[in-house]
């Protein structure tokens, strides 16, 4: 298993429109790609910050995770994704390790990705995700 950079952190937000007045009119950054993703209720944008990227994730139903974040904690940081050369054979060496895992095989991400989702009780609250793009 080689992890290679921070791909992304996702960031879940009530409305993207609302959101990308700081990330493209204050900060001036581009947005890359916008994305609906309905097996996980959320609609995406990506930013590109040099090598790594902003995911701005907004809920498209009320019982998706994303909503339920936001019920709870409010906006904010919800996830930090590492960027793997393979995904499933990443889930293999930290299921030995003991890792709780979310997504027991990898799934589609944004922009055509494979990603999965560790637990975050194994890893001190932070949730992560591992992409392999
Ligand atoms: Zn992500």
């Amino acid at each position: 298993m080689k992890i290679t950079k921070i791909n992304h952190i996702g960031i879940a937000v009530t409305s993207i429109d609302e959101a990308l007045k700081i990330y493209t009119d204050v900060l001036g950054l581009k947005v890359q790609s916008m994305e609906v993703v309905p097996e996980q209720k959320v609609r995406t944008a990506i930013i590109p910050v040099g090598e790594s990227k902003i995911e701005l994730l907004e809920s498209t139903d009320p019982e998706g995770t994303i909503a339920k974040f936001i019920e709870k904690q409010g906006e904010g940081i919800h996830h930090m994704a590492l960027e793997v050369d393979d995904v499933q054979a990443a889930l293999g060496v930290l299921t030995g390790k003991g890792m709780a895992l979310i997504d027991q095989k990898p799934r589609k991400g944004v922009e055509n990705t494979q990603i999965a989702f560790l637990h975050p009780k194994g890893t001190r609250r932070v949730l992560l995700e591992l992409v392999e793009s």
